[in-house]
């Protein structure tokens, strides 16, 4: 079981798959005050930035699970790096339906919401696996600005403009599901240029190492055209952020 090897080859040296910083994934830890021993969550952990800093930063005990063997070893390693493989536990395999044995402080799914079906499902996903007056994190793309034609919307990679909202409605549509926003931090430019520009000297590298590797062409052509594409859709239309949210109909010990 794995991801497309695609990804396994574009992102192998990203730490953070998403186009939020190092900087703002330690803003997050600090903006939900997690306490030491506070029990995460990570559905699509990657390769488990997010659970290991904030093991490191904050003392949270965390599980993971992620489709991609690669990401999954490389958060095992960075979990033994930062010491703290004694936290936070990194599974491979499919988070589709995965509910924790144990209720958790804190359900995430940070990019990744496809897993439960889309933001509503994945909401509802994460629910089964929180305690009473937990927080539910959603990271997710919105539009910066709303594409003018559906074929602005398949330049940032959607399938169409209805896949994603504004952010205005984003937030208004956790309303709907009957949650609380109490906390977000949004990428910016400059994240995205992290978390996609990252990937053009990982796949330059990669194409000058498997010359006749079977995606070789691919990757070359991708390499060729990616830069552009960013600069012109995902750069400018493509917003993201991630989104902490409370039940309206479940109140937390006092
Ligand atoms: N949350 C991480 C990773 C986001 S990228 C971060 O912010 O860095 C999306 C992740 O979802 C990838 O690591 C991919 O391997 C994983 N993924 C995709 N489908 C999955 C599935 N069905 N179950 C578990 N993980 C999945």
């Amino acid at each position: 079981m794995d991801i497309p090897r695609i990804f396994n080859i574009t992102e192998r040296a990203h730490r953070i798959h998403n186009p939020i910083t190092p900087e703002k994934l330690a803003t997050l830890g600090a903006a939900l005050r997690l306490e030491p021993g506070t029990r995460v969550l990570d559905l699509g952990s990657g390769s488990g930035e997010m659970l290991c800093t904030w093991a490191r930063d904050h003392g949270i005990v965390g599980t993971g699970v992620d489709m991609s063997r690669l990401f999954s070893a490389q958060a095992a390693q960075r979990a033994a790096a930062l010491g703290v493989a004694g936290r936070v536990t990194f599974i491979h395999g499919d988070a589709a339906g995965y509910i924790s044995a144990e209720k958790v402080d804190v359900a995430a799914c940070v990019g990744a919401t496809w897993i439960g079906g889309g933001v509503a499902g994945t909401i509802g996903l994460l629910a089964r696996s929180l305690s009473a007056g937990g927080i539910v994190l959603v990271g997710e793309p919105y539009w910066r600005r709303l594409p003018p034609t559906e074929e602005v919307a398949r330049g940032c990679l959607a399938s169409a403009i209805a896949d994603f909202l504004t952010l205005p409605e984003l937030l208004a549509s956790f309303g709907h599901l009957g949650y609380d926003v109490v906390e977000m931090v949004l990428a910016d430019q400059d994240g995205w240029d992290r978390y996609e520009a990252a990937k053009w000297l990982t796949m330059r590298r990669w194409l000058d190492a498997n010359p006749d590797d079977e995606l070789a062409p691919e990757i070359r052509e991708k390499l060729g055209t990616e830069p552009v594409r960013h600069a012109t859709f995902t750069r400018e239309y493509l917003g993201w952020g991630v989104f902490a949210l409370m039940s309206r109909h479940s109140a937390g010990p006092a």
